[in-house]
């Protein structure tokens, strides 16, 4: 039973890890791991959440969608998040770290690494043209 849950959870990580910029809601995930099954994920997920390999982000329908973080590299980078699609996207620590010394320089702020910036994603800038 334990080896059974175990690769349940490796599945259901490896469906969000494989997609890190794809945020999917406990159905979608149950449609795409049918062999997992949705109590099952429902029940998954809030571990994973707590466990930091999840973040909950909110969807164009202001509902909950879940999204793959790395407990390790998460911590060092910055995200930004669609504001029609509601997808987050990891920036690079490059890309984190000149926007985090610019605001130290320009403002004089320390810029936490949790802070989530806002923009619209190359898909809905696509369609909104
Ligand atoms: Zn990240
Ligand atoms: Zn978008």
């Amino acid at each position: 039973m334990k080896e059974y849950n175990t690769k349940q959870r490796e599945r259901l990580l490896s469906l969000f890890r494989n997609n890190p910029d794809r945020s999917f809601s406990p159905s979608d995930a149950a449609s795409m791991l049918p062999e997992v099954g949705q109590a099952t994920i429902y029940r998954l997920i809030p571990r994973l959440l707590r466990e930091g390999y999840l973040m909950k982000v909110h969807g164009a329908g202001h509902e909950t969608l879940f999204q793959y973080r790395d407990p390790g590299k998460c911590r060092t980078h910055l995200h930004i998040r669609c504001m029609k699609c509601g997808c987050v996207s990891h920036l690079d620590e490059s890309v984190s770290g000149a926007i985090s010394s610019a605001i130290m320089e320009g403002n004089g702020f320390e810029l936490l690494n949790s802070s989530i910036l806002e923009g619209i994603c190359p898909e809905c800038r696509k369609a909104g043209q």
